[in-house]
């Protein structure tokens, strides 16, 4: 596989070339003229939930095969479950698609809009004697299916009139029945071997007030009647899911096909799976509703709107998607893929700033006590454009603390006594001693003296320096807090756990780290939340919306360990 980054502007096509299986067979549509040309393809999300990785790639394919073939994708809500679904999930959606990039236009629909219409094809259906009420209980219904060896029985209800259960189904619809207490039901085969032909349930009853039709009904037609009668009215040629649907399209092409109407055609993917990732929207609400995130916007979270706050940008999102391509096999992506899209992208666009995470004092005992100097920096190697700042130099500084060592291990080119080494953009430095903290041995300060012939860290003698270590100065230097991530699961399985106990227990306890005594170079001053900076040396940082405007709260995005290239090099 190829890891060169792809262009990043959702105009271009990131696909240019790819012959992935399903532009092959809209290629072929095209060839045979089987819809005159035409491309219409949809994303259909269940407002139950945040949207995340995993749609992501669903988002990109549909809206990108819209894009590369000049044709349209809709924004369809499928909202048939009013006991799940909430405007708060419909709104996130439509913000992080569109931070993704990409615009419906006009075409925005909700399958809810269209409850008249499928409501009517189910009255047509019983007319045509192909659907019942059935009076049977949601167990009952589960228990006479059968299973994957042995046929199903037909229920008692099956043979009603005509007559009989159109009255029951407008009685349905009146309200006159309690919940769950009848069901309408396709009447097709209780002997297929596809279970989702065994007389599947097309309505229920349920009061529950929906977040677009109110009260106005309490019957619900399920998913499967739903669906593909939704890609029929908006004339979806190409209606693009997962593959767990795949032995569902039998029963969408039957409704169609008893329907006699405009017939799209279903076409399954396989899903995003991602290491050490969960990614169901079902589990991702148990952990906000649990407390284990802070939320649906946890930056440890997979949600578009979690990676978003992390730092994320969509540009390395999309990158991904068009990487890791489609197939019609079931595999799980190496995380490592996606972290090296998103460093990939980032190294080319993040300004470089100083800070320092875990500080330790430095002292540089022969500058002049009260005096700064500007010091130029370079904001951006890869970008030229980018310019120069000043950053401010005295004789208090703040280092790393794992940039010293009293006792050095074995190619230690960082601060140690006797050792000279570059203050990135300022000056060489030699360590003269270091005082402990007498209570428990630990560097309290460290002194050095530094020579004003390096200024800018040049060495005019030509003399070898082999560390370079960053630093703040202590007066001017920002106070903030810094969040280091880790993954939220310690297995790349989340799911591989032993009887009894779920994903849950996976969780990795040490997922979040907060530092609250950071500091950084005084041009953050003011940075808005979602601005994005390298910090030299420990990775890529994002100003989290926590900010307030006396003390920045940035997240660290990604390190600067890239093991995919790593992995790339190697291989
Ligand atoms: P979840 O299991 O997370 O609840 P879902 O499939 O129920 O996901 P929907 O809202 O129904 O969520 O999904 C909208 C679209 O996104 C569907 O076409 C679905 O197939 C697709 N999708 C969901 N998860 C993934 C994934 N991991 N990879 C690719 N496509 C996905
Ligand atoms: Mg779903």
């Amino acid at each position: 596989m190829s890891v060169q980054p792809s262009p990043s502007d959702p105009s271009a096509d990131n696909n240019a070339g790819s012959t992935d299986f399903v532009r092959t067979i809209v290629n072929e549509d095209n060839r045979t003229g089987k819809h005159a040309g035409r491309v219409h393809t949809r994303f259909p999300p269940e407002p139950n939930g945040y949207l995340h990785i995993g749609h992501a790639k669903s988002i990109c394919l549909n809206f990108g095969i819209a894009r590369d073939y000049g044709g349209l994708c809709n924004l369809r809500f499928d909202d048939t479950n009013p006991s799940k679904e909430d405007v708060e999930y419909v709104d996130s959606i439509m913000e992080d698609v569109r931070w993704l990039g990409f615009d419906w236009g006009d075409r925005l629909y909700y399958a809810s809009n269209y409850f008249q219409q499928i409501y009517e094809w189910a009255v047509q259906l019983i007319k045509a004697g192909k659907a019942y009420v059935c009076d049977l209980t949601a167990d009952q219904v589960r228990q006479t299916r059968g299973t994957l060896t042995e046929p199903g029985a037909n229920s008692p209800y099956r043979d009603r009139s005509i007559q009989e259960n159109l009255d029951l189904f407008e009685r349905m619809k009146a309200g006159e029945f309690p919940d769950g207490s009848r069901t309408l039901r396709a009447k097709i085969d209780m002997s297929s071997p596809n279970l989702n032909l065994r007389d599947p349930v097309m309505y229920r009853i349920l009061r529950a007030t929906h977040h677009r039709t109110g009260d106005q009904w309490c019957i619900y037609p399920t998913y499967d009647f739903t669906h593909g009668q939704c890609d029929s009215i908006e004339r979806i040629t190409h209606s693009i899911c997962t593959l767990e649907f795949e032995n569902h399209r039998p029963l969408y092409d039957w409704y169609i096909r008893e329907l006699g109407i405009f017939a799209p055609q279903q076409i399954e993917f396989a899903r995003l799976n991602l290491t050490y990732t969960v990614m169901s929207k079902r589990f991702l609400l148990q952990l906000v509703k649990d407390g284990l995130v802070s939320g649906w916007d946890d930056p440890r979270m997979p949600t578009l709107c979690g990676v978003r706050r992390r730092g994320y940008t969509p540009e390395a999102l999309r990158d991904f998607c068009a990487l890791i391509g489609v197939s019609k096999v079931d595999s799980t992506v190496d995380i490592a893929l996606l972290e090296h899209c998103l460093r990939t992208d980032l190294n080319r666009r993040t300004n470089r700033v100083m800070g320092v995470l875990r500080p330790l004092k430095l002292i540089v005992d022969n500058y002049p006590e009260g005096q700064v100097e500007r010091m130029e920096a370079i904001n951006n190697p890869e970008d030229p454009q980018a310019g120069t700042r000043m950053v401010p130099f005295s004789r208090e500084l703040y280092i790393e603390q794992d940039d010293f060592r009293e006792v050095p291990p074995k190619k230690y080119f960082r601060m140690t006594p006797g050792q000279e080494v570059r203050l990135r953009y300022a000056y060489l430095v030699r360590c003269t001693h270091v005082v402990n903290d007498p209570a428990t041995g630990e560097p309290l300060e460290v002194h050095c003296t530094y020579d004003p012939a390096t200024r800018g860290g040049n060495t005019p003698d030509g003399r070898k320096v082999k560390g370079t270590i960053h630093w703040v100065s202590a007066s001017e230097a920002l106070p903030v807090e810094v969040r280091l991530y880790d993954y939220l699961f310690t297995k790349p399985n989340p799911y591989d756990v032993p009887e009894g106990v779920d994903f849950r227990a996976n969780m990795n306890p040490n997922s979040l780290e907060r530092l609250t005594r950071c500091f950084v170079e005084p041009s953050l001053k003011g940075a808005a939340p979602g601005s994005r900076f390298q910090f030299e040396r420990l990775g890529y940082f994002c100003v989290d919306p926590d900010s307030t405007p006396n003390r920045l709260v940035f997240n660290r995005t990604v390190s600067l360990v890239d093991t995919w290239a790593k992995i790339q090099k190697k291989g």
